[in-house]
């Protein structure tokens, strides 16, 4: 065969298939369960169980599910026995491990309200009333257990009210993912081990304040409660409970992987008509919306953030900051900057750049 042909046909495949080897999509491939409490911390005390090890119980059962079912995700325990595990070095197993969905397993309970009963899935957010604020409040008072609390988290006291405002913003970025799997496991709570609906809520929980992934807390049941405490010590309470927790894991990743796998189609389409800044974003001075922060460099953020012009990163302390947008002057940023917090990213700033190096 002719040499110029087969140079042509070759040069002619990259037409046809020009995303042929590029298409990267995004999987689930690690998550991580945490059973809450352990060791010295026993979460709350029914008349007979301990929360701790009903949420050890369940995790584990959790786990095993997930694993028969997809030996190729990688499950992560927090703790697999009964053990204390400070709350900070909880996220930060998560954040080792680059996981990719974070689930905390707890247990409810409140003071001489014996009927009060039911399940609820939390995910971090600010929270809209004082049951919700009082649960955090119940979980994150573990750090009262630890030694090293005061360094851990700046000072933050577990019981003061106004320590709750406002300090999600890690989380803020994942929030949309965390919700509908917070969604998922309420429903499955509900429909399959039909537990009383208390709601998909938001609150300040310090496990989740430092995990960069997807990431919600579900309390099983009110352990206060002798009906549900008896429910969830029995092993068939923690089976179905289990279950349900692994059932929404499926089809949250089932939706995950299809949804990345139609973005990369949409980012293949819109990639010739993407708008390139008029700005030179190596030289002189540029402004920039940073929005998310990740512990890990994605493959094509512009496809992840598809909703954001111009979609850029850098590295700091090994993390990656990710920005939208580059102008000439603050005010267009500004302007920008509130366009990028209209679309959920709630604790998006400007940033300046010069030479391309922040400042
Ligand atoms: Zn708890």
């Amino acid at each position: 065969m002719n040499y110029k042909l087969i140079f042509f046909i070759i040069l002619m495949s990259f037409f046809i298939f020009p995303s042929v080897g590029y298409a990267q999509t995004a999987k689930i491939r690690t998550v991580v369960i945490d059973a809450g409490h352990g060791g010295k911390d026993p979460g709350a005390v029914g008349k007979k169980a301990k929360e701790k090890d009903i949420t050890l119980g369940v995790a584990k059962k959790t786990g095993d599910l997930i694993k028969k079912k997809y030996p190729d995700v990688k499950v992560v325990y927090t703790r697999s026995s009964d053990v204390f595990v400070e709350l900070m070095e909880r996220a930060r197993i998560a954040n080792r491990n680059n996981a990719d969905v974070f689930i905390s397993i707890h247990c409810n309970s409140v003071a001489n309200a014996p009927k009060t009963c039911g399940a609820e899935t939390f995910i971090m957010g600010e929270h809209r009333n004082s049951a919700n604020l009082n649960v955090a409040k119940r979980e994150n008072a573990s750090i009262l257990y630890e030694s090293d609390a005061q360094d851990n988290y700046d000072g933050f006291d577990p019981n003061s009210t106004e320590a709750y405002i406002a300090f999600s913003f890690i989380q803020s970025e994942f929030k949309q993912h965390s919700l509908e799997l917070a969604e998922l496991v309420q429903n499955e709570l509900v429909g399959k081990a039909k537990r009383a609906d208390r709601g998909v809520q938001q609150a300040g929980f310090l496990v989740l304040y430092k995990t960069a992934m997807p990431s919600i807390l579900v309390e099983l049941g009110f352990i206060s409660n002798p009906t549900e405490e008896q429910y969830m010590m029995s092993k068939e309470g923690q089976d179905y409970l289990a279950s349900a927790i692994y059932r929404a894991f499926c089809t949250y990743k089932t939706n995950y992987e299809k949804e990345s796998v139609e973005l990369q189609h949409e980012v293949v389409k819109t990639h010739e008509t993407q708008t390139q800044p008029a700005v030179d974003k190596n030289h002189g001075v540029v402004y920039k919306v940073q929005f998310a922060t990740r512990n890990r460099k994605l493959d094509n953020p512009q496809s992840v953030y598809k909703d954001l012009q111009n979609v850029d990163y850098y590295e700091h302390n090994g993390m990656f900051k990710y920005t939208a947008g580059c102008f000439a002057t603050k005010a267009e940023a500004n302007n920008y900057m509130k366009e990028v917090v209209s679309k959920g990213y709630d604790g998006a700033f400007v940033v300046k750049f010069e030479n391309g190096i922040r400042k």
